[in-house]
């Protein structure tokens, strides 16, 4: 009997954990995607960057099954119902998958288990997204670290070859099978589906998209720990997306970051080190999708009502009157990234200008990134909201105009997404407001003023941490 690979967050034919397994311990080795209505059914609009880099990522690696003598099954439905079912049709005897650490994503895999071994089918799960997962990095009392800095020196103290070598997928290929249900991907239309602007970002999609980005930025990775705060220069790597959706494997980039051992690498390698920080964190505390890290600053007062909604709203549209908080937030709505120095700033600026809770921010991202992953967007959150582990301090308050002029000197970002601000004149640019009123009325016409004082915003946020709970 064969074995069934379900793909999920891992859309690649190379360096994969589950299919290696598969193909190595079984003669006959089908591949399947089901596009979860669990999931889309649940997304706020019917078109959808994100649907479309999956789509895109799947005919991809169709092909690349195809080339090798297999096929990839594409479902649409509910996955927890698909694939039990497909796993029957198809006569397997194992259904092998890799880990998803999401409480949503264990419990589906959990109901799946569950009936695949009704119908004496086996499932067989991996390690595939991380280096180190769940329990494999422990404080010396064995329990889960809370503090990044130590865990990141755990880790890299267990780091070595084996944990970073790729899985040789191709030594077994011979096992694949193209089973006469796969059909080919569905259209977004037949998905329910528009288009989006995808194709007009020009982002490289699929595993070769992938392989380009990387080979693009190992030319710059010296200058990374530099380059990666300032969003006009192209300093980081543009690899999230591809890494949400595994079309890139994370063993691959991590051998490299090692191998290069720059200043430049190190604080890349770190990076990756956060990534599975946040996969660990929400892994053992789920509690952190909807709660603060920090049981006491879930009794903060944030603002709500009517006028907090309004702030809100002028947040998401990019219109705060704050230049680097609107061109950033413009990113976003235009091309699903936003730079990370920006994420910070953004996400500091509704939580701690506007006083709004930080989980009304989270789902914002949520809803409008690319490279949306609930471990690190949550984390993300939480820390420039102070209420994390691991967070900012809640009294360190980024001052927007600063954080502008510190990283965006000559305004190039901003200047990039907000044409409206063309006639402002460098110095003013990053607080446009100092020109007086009559100034910018007549050179930035359309351009609002800010919607807070940040002085003002300051000391109430300090009150708000303080206030005891
Ligand atoms: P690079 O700088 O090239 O980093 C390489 C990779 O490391 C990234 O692709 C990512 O996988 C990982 N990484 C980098 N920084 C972090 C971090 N702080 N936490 C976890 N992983 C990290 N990242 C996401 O992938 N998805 C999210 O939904 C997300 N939401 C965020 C929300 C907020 C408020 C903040 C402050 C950060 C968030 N991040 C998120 C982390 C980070 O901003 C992005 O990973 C990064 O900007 C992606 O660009 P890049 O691939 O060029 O990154």
């Amino acid at each position: 009997a064969g074995a069934l690979v379900w793909f999920r967050r891992d859309l690649r034919d190379h360096d994969h954990a589950a299919l290696y397994h598969a193909l190595r311990s079984h003669q006959r080795v089908f591949c399947a995607f089901v596009f979860d209505t669990a999931i889309l059914d649940a997304l706020p609009s019917r078109s959808d960057r994100r649907v479309e880099f999956i789509r895109e990522s799947l005919v991809a690696l169709d092909e690349a099954l195809r080339g090798q003598g297999g096929a990839l099954i594409v479902r649409h439905g509910v996955a927890a119902d698909e694939i039990p079912a497909l796993a029957q049709t198809l006569g397997v005897a194992t259904v092998f998958t890799n880990h998803d650490y999401e409480p949503d994503a264990i419990a589906r895999d959990t109901a799946v288990a569950q009936r695949l071994q009704g119908m004496g089918i086996g499932f067989e799960t991996f390690k595939d997204q991380v280096i180190f997962e769940r329990d494999e990095v422990l404080t010396q009392a064995g329990k889960p670290f809370g503090v990044f800095t130590p865990y990141k020196n755990a880790w890299l103290r267990k780091l070595n070859d084996f944990y970073v070598r790729s899985y040789p997928v191709e030594r077994y290929r011979q096992h694949l099978v193209a089973s006469p249900l796969a059909q080919g991907v569905p259209t977004l239309e037949a998905l329910g589906f528009a288009p989006t602007n995808l194709a007009s970002l020009r982002m490289p999609l699929g595993m070769a998209g992938a392989q380009s980005l990387f080979d693009d930025f190992l030319e710059r990775i010296e200058d990374y720990k530099v380059a990666r705060d300032f969003p006009a220069i192209k300093g980081v790597s543009y690899l999230s997306t591809h890494l949400r959706f595994g079309t890139i494997s994370i063993r691959q980039l991590a051998r490299a970051a090692l191998q290069r051992g720059n200043a430049g690498a190190e604080t890349w390698l770190s990076e990756l080190v956060w990534r599975d920080f946040y996969q660990q964190i929400l892994f053992h505390h789920p509690h952190v999708i909807s709660h603060a890290w920090k049981a006491e600053y879930d009794d903060i007062v944030w603002e709500t009502g009517p006028a907090a909604d309004a702030l809100l709203l002028a947040w998401c549209e990019a219109r705060t009157g704050y230049p680097i908080v609107d061109a950033a937030m413009r990113q976003l709505n235009q091309t699903g990234y936003m730079h990370n120095r920006l994420r910070m700033v953004t996400a500091s600026f509704l939580t701690k200008d506007l006083g709004i809770h930080w989980l009304r921010g989270e789902r914002y991202f949520a809803q409008h990134l690319n490279d949306y992953d609930l471990a690190a967007n949550n984390g993300g959150w939480q820390w420039a909201a102070s209420t994390g582990c691991d967070a900012q301090p809640y009294f360190r308050i980024f001052n927007p105009v600063s954080q502008s002029e510190r990283f965006d000197p000559q305004g190039k970002f901003i200047r990039r997404y907000l044409p409206e601000l063309a006639q402002v004149p460098d110095k003013y640019l990053h607080a446009p407001w100092t020109l007086g009123a009559l100034e910018l009325s007549r050179l930035a016409p359309d351009y609002p003023p800010p919607i807070v004082d940040h002085a003002e915003a300051r000391e109430m946020t300090l009150a708000r941490f303080k206030r005891p709970s």
